[in-house]
């Protein structure tokens, strides 16, 4: 099979032949129909993950069907379309899976960091890692909501907020022009915000209520002035963009970050005393949790927009990522 590896940190990739891997016990085969380019995968590319076995196969927005099934796996059969995100496997041993908490497994697996993922033909993952795809969704459609989707829906569904709250999304980018569309989805008043002024007409497109330029006004102001935020939603990898929109909270109000920025954040801590105001953060979400973002995508027709690109592809599909050069996903298709 055809497979795109890192084979030294801080390299390019390589596009090398693979043998087809075979499912161990508990495991699954996957023929990769289609696999999402994350801003994660920069920890691999880059060597920034600690304990990562080279060369590594990235890649945890896969999408496929399942092809073989090894041994003890009752749930899967041939044939089913599955996605694989980042939660990659968990122990079911550990005090957070006897709680059912598998997303902070002490011992998760993460797809194409623990084990070989989506950039390739093929690949094998847990059974438990595994999340079903509705027949409605396409390969290429599916693959981005697997890490970029339920981060934004699983996140937003878990916050304090209730139908007709002002969320704001900070971001409109691979993650932030989902975030807009399942907050309006989800029923809340929702802000777009950008330093890029030429995404306004996307924003409202994607069913933003309100934009906010923020190269050309304060958006904590702004959405002050609006009530103030129930949740921001941090989609965008920058501290000066987060801190720049804290003070926009409103009472109760959480400042959501689902990006991780290179640089710690500060606050005033003021408000959060005063008005009961937190910063917090969301990790993706299980397999089922997957689940239920395709599912919700398929049925209120939230749909990413992407550029799709071939395996041979992948070193320029990566850059136009980093670059933010691609509208708004990169999907390579095998
Ligand atoms: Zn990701
Ligand atoms: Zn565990």
């Amino acid at each position: 099979m055809k497979a795109v590896q890192v084979t030294e940190p801080g390299e390019p990739f390589e596009v090398v032949d693979r043998d087809v891997p075979d499912p161990d016990p508990g495991e699954v085969r996957v023929v990769v129909e289609a696999c999402g380019i994350c801003h994660s995968d920069a920890f691999v590319k880059e060597g920034q993950w600690p304990g990562i076995d080279y060369p590594r196969v990235p890649g945890h927005e896969v999408a496929g069907r399942v092809d073989a099934v090894g041994d003890d796996v009752t749930e899967w059969t041939e044939g089913d379309r599955v996605g694989v995100g980042w939660h990659g496997g968990h122990c079911f041993t550990c005090d957070a899976c006897r709680r059912g908490d598998f997303i902070t497994c002490e011992h998760g697996a993460v797809t194409g960091i623990s084990y070989d993922g989506g950039y390739a033909e093929y690949m094998t993952a847990p059974h438990e890692a595994l999340a079903r795809i509705p027949e409605e969704l396409d390969a290429v459609d599916a693959a981005p909501l697997l890490c970029a989707g339920i981060t934004t829906f699983n996140s937003l569904r878990n916050a304090d907020a209730r139908p007709g709250d002002l969320v704001a999304v900070q971001g409109v980018g691979g993650l932030g022009h989902l975030g807009i569309q399942y907050a309006r989805a989800a029923g809340f008043e929702t802000v777009a915000v950008s330093t890029s002024p030429d995404k306004e007409d996307l924003a409202y497109e994607l069913g933003a209520d309100h934009f906010l330029d923020a190269s050309a006004v304060d958006p904590a102001e702004e959405l002050r002035s609006m009530g103030g935020a129930k949740v921001i939603l941090g989609t965008a990898p920058s501290t000066d963009a987060m801190e720049s929109i804290a003070g926009g909270l409103g009472v109760d109000g959480t400042l959501l970050t689902i990006a991780v920025p290179g640089d710690e954040l500060s606050v005033n801590v003021q408000p959060l005393v005063q008005e009961r105001q937190s910063v917090g953060g969301w990790p993706s979400g299980t397999p089922r949790d997957s689940e239920d973002t395709l599912e919700f995508s398929a049925l209120r027709d939230v749909t990413p927009r992407v550029e799709t690109f071939s395996l041979d592809e992948a070193e320029a599909a990566y850059e136009a990522m980093l670059n933010g050069d691609v509208r708004f996903r990169s999907v390579l298709v095998p």
